[in-house]
């Protein structure tokens, strides 16, 4: 069958960046798996995938404004170290979750001067294209119960 809405569907997946730097991958794992039309992937990657079929393998490049967005400079502040209550040691890399004005945001520690703390709240992808190389590998209609959650269960999915 084809994928169209409410098709859920299994695919492998290597991405890389525009330097051919391998940023995730399914390698080695389980298919990753998600419910098309819901939002689950990125949108530019979910919109090459409609009409696909299982055993296609496929290339796609996805611009920053159809993956993970453009980098916001605003989203990237200074705070001081003792914001960090609880934690003993503030490094680059770790992640937060921030409570901000348009609610909680996943924030990255990309500095750490003295009592100065600069956080990251692009996403880590924002502003890259990237390069997807997918397998379809199974392609089946959602269940009631995955249509009303909104995700795949079971193999790749939720498990809950
Ligand atoms: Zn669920």
């Amino acid at each position: 069958m084809q994928i169209a809405q409410n098709s859920v569907v299994a695919f492998h997946y290597t991405l890389t960046n525009d330097a051919g730097e391998v940023l995730d991958s399914s390698e080695g794992r389980e298919p990753l798996a998600y419910l098309h039309g819901a939002g689950n992937i990125v949108p530019g990657l979910e919109k090459e995938l409609a009409g696909r079929e299982s055993g296609e393998k496929l290339q796609v490049t996805v611009t920053p404004e159809e993956g993970y967005g453009e980098n916001q400079p605003g989203l990237i502040q200074e705070v001081p170290i003792e914001s960090f209550q609880g934690v003993d040691d503030v490094q680059p890399g770790m992640q937060f979750q921030a409570q901000t004005q348009g609610g909680p945001l996943m924030v990255t520690v990309t500095q750490v001067e003295g009592d100065t703390v600069t956080v990251d709240g692009n996403h880590p992808l924002a502003g890259q294209t990237l390069n997807f190389d997918v397998e379809i590998t199974e392609v089946r209609e959602a269940s009631q119960e995955e249509l009303e959650h909104g995700h795949v269960h079971g193999a790749g999915g939720v498990e809950h």
